[in-house]
């Protein structure tokens, strides 16, 4: 092998020193200086450098070791409060605590699978027990004769910390086992996570804002930031729960499998989690994997993976170690939901209703698996809040399903040539004047004509929820605007294939087809009239709302302020807008021309197919056989009314597949909860 230049040893340190400085500050500190995303690609750099030249490996690299020795920091000044522990006493770990191989596809863990395999000269399918991988801190619990004596951190892996006092002041810890538990095991080492859940770290950091204290990080670093107080008190304060998953002895009587284990520390009253299951091959354990991963954001505490453990005991031993992780479990980390980037540019886009919302574009990265180039900034506030310029580096979360969000700015990497954003002062889109209404966090446009707010309550007006206009591209309707055809919503019911047909991309059939969809539209429902006129507030159910009140337009044009606050489910500032909208001269225009178009204003009863739902307010989750919409229109049709959220009024949770929070939430507040068909037995 060729022998390494001067460049790559010195790179090599350089990055040896800098990942080894991020692990301390994660392990001792409790206050990461970078993502854990970041933090896994520097690790995976130094692997790969060493891979290359086994020869220049230093002993101390991050790559060798579990973490860097516990630090002797007695001659320090103890910090500020909260303190935080700079001595606690070490105590050495019977059988070392180890770290975990990992990896991040599927390709990679059939690898692992195979290894596993040839290494115990099997062709079977291996039995592997798969749990979630709890981000918060390792310790070990040491009961002798079944009584809780001691307790650390992982530490470096041979040495932790001792953290008895601390320990003890975390309620679901048993403090004593049962009494054939201590005589069959006099010496039992149980292994598992502190945590912090989501919840109660969002109640602490509140609490802690309002006594003028810093806010913890994250719940891993306040979980790990808790427990490592020097003043047990502040531990005890904190809400803290330990799940255990293992035991460090692996040849104690009776438990031969980590299944077993599981289930005996669930008997002697230890907290398991309750998403631990036996995959019997490799295959099983991709499903359990993605299953868990769909779940994730639903949790009310954080994981980053799942760790897949050889279920025999036998076959673990047979198995061995290598340097800092066990060759019988892997970590199958999740994509991250955190990444860095540059933001390059912001833009401010106009909605339909003339809100101003500066939009960021940064350079694609890949988040939560998916990639992403923009994110929402909301409003003026949440920049200054950020304080981001362009330029800077970002950091972009997304979890599960949920769009993806700037969280954060990493100062220490802006440069000089960043730019400050300037919000501003007139309308991006018209240069017509803007303002901010009072205890309101958006500014908005005064100009209704404004260009984008057209183009944004045309899309409304067609949209699915509205007259449900097919062949109404972004392309066409921006032309359509651009040429000064529409000048309203109601326009597009004037138009021609005369006017249509000189258009840029448009052929004949097109047009057709366009004019056809216009026309079926005008035969629609009472309720989709009023959501598409995209009155501020007035979204579907409150349209469904309007109507069944009213039953026809007239009534509901002609309706008082007080008549519509007096509706329940109708706010103040609803009414309000309704009355402004309907009394506006522009807006009496616009719905003279559609009805002069031939749009027809039905009386909404004779729109309704049954009243077999009549009173009763649904909320529909999960993945259902057909479109949510469908089920929603087929509600509305019955007379039944439609909420997003869950609460105590709920009649019925429509549920589907993989029901998640609002299933938990109508578990708790006792609403029933439905199929499909109980729904269509409802109807019939
Ligand atoms: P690891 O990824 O090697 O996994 C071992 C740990 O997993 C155990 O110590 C235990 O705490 C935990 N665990 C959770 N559930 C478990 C279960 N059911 N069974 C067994 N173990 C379980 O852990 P590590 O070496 O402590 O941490 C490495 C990770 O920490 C990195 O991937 C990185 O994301 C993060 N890290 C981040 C920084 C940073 O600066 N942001 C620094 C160091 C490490």
């Amino acid at each position: 092998m060729a022998k390494p230049i001067k460049n790559i040893i010195d790179e090599y340190n350089k990055l040896c020193d800098r990942v080894k400085s991020y692990s301390d500050s994660y392990y001792y500190e409790d206050t990461p200086k970078v993502s854990d995303a970041e933090f896994d690609i520097l690790f995976d750099q130094l692997k790969s450098i060493e891979d290359k030249y086994p020869e220049i490996i230093r002993e101390d690299s991050p790559t060798q070791v579990v973490a860097s020795p516990i630090p002797d920091t007695s001659q320090k000044v103890a910090s500020p409060l909260p303190e935080v522990s700079k001595r606690f006493a070490p105590l050495v770990h019977r059988v070392a605590m180890l770290s975990l191989q990992k990896v991040s596809t599927t390709e990679e863990f059939i690898e692992f699978d195979k290894r596993v395999k040839n290494l115990l000269e099997k062709s079977d399918d291996i039995e592997y027990l798969t749990e979630p991988k709890l981000d918060g801190l390792a310790v070990e619990l040491v009961y002798e004769n079944g009584t809780f004596m001691r307790g650390s951190t992982r530490g470096d892996g041979t040495v932790g910390e001792d953290i008895t006092a601390n320990l003890k002041t975390i309620k679901n810890i048993p403090l004593k086992l049962s009494d054939k538990t201590a005589k069959l095991y006099p010496l039992l080492e149980v292994r598992g996570e502190v945590i912090m859940k989501l919840s109660e770290f969002e109640k602490l950091n509140k609490k802690l804002v309002s006594e003028e204290i810093a806010p913890l990080a994250n719940p891993r670093n306040g979980a790990a930031g808790s427990l490592r107080q020097l003043d047990a008190t502040i531990t005890a304060s904190r809400p803290l729960l330990f799940y255990a998953y293992g035991i460090s002895d692996t040849t104690l009587p009776k438990l031969t499998t980590q299944q077993k284990v599981i289930e005996f520390l669930s008997n002697e009253n230890f907290l398991i989690n309750d998403l631990i299951y036996m995959g019997e091959s490799a295959h099983e354990v991709e499903v359990i994997f993605d299953k868990l991963e769909k779940k994730r954001p639903e949790l009310d505490y954080e994981i980053d993976g799942m760790v897949i453990k050889v279920n025999s005991f036998e076959e673990q031993a047979l198995l061995g170690q290598i340097a800092r992780a066990p060759r019988w479990a892997v970590a199958w980390k999740f994509a991250a939901e955190e990444a860095e980037t540059i933001l390059e540019d912001v833009e401010f886009s106009v909605g339909r209703t003339g809100v101003i919302t500066p939009v960021a574009n940064f350079r694609p990265v890949k988040v939560g698996g998916v990639m992403v180039s923009n994110a929402s900034l909301h409003n003026e506030d949440e920049l200054q809040n950020l304080d981001v310029r362009i330029g800077d580096t970002v950091v972009i979360k997304r979890a599960g399903d949920v769009i993806p969000k700037v969280i954060r700015v990493v100062k220490e990497k802006r440069t000089k040539s960043s730019k400050i954003i300037k919000f501003p002062t007139t309308c991006p889109s018209c240069g017509e004047h803007i303002y901010r209404p009072e205890e309101e966090a958006a500014y908005r446009c005064v100009n209704s004509s404004c260009p984008a707010q057209l183009e944004g309550r045309i899309f409304h007006f067609a949209s699915k929820g509205g007259f449900d206009i097919v062949g109404l591209g972004d392309k066409l309707a921006r032309q359509l605007i651009d040429e000064k055809i529409i000048l309203d919503p109601s326009d597009l019911f004037y138009l021609t294939k005369e006017i249509l047909l000189p258009l840029e991309r448009m052929a004949e059939k097109k047009a057709d087809n366009l004019l056809a969809e216009l026309e079926r539209s005008k035969t629609t429902s009472l309720p989709k009239i009023i959501y598409a006129l995209g009155i501020i507030g007035v979204g579907e159910s409150v349209a469904v709302l309007l109507a069944e009140e009213f039953k026809s337009f007239e009534k509901l044009q002609s309706a008082t302020l007080e008549a519509l606050n007096e509706i329940n489910g109708i706010g103040p500032n609803i009414a309000q807008n309704i009355v402004e909208f309907l009394s506006s001269e522009s807006n009496q225009k616009m719905l003279q021309k559609m009805k002069d178009a031939g749009v027809l204003f039905e009386d909404y009863i004779n729109k309704n197919k049954s009243d077999s739902l009549k009173n009763k307010i649904f909320v529909i989750t999960g993945t259902l056989s057909k479109p949510r919409n469908y089920y929603k229109n087929l509600i509305l049709e019955n007379g039944g009314k439609v909420s997003s959220s869950v609460s105590a009024k709920t009649s019925y949770l429509l549920a589907g597949e993989d029901a998640g929070s609002k299933l938990e939430k109508a578990n708790k507040l006792s609403v029933q909860v439905i199929t499909v068909d109980e729904l269509i037995t409802l109807i019939s």
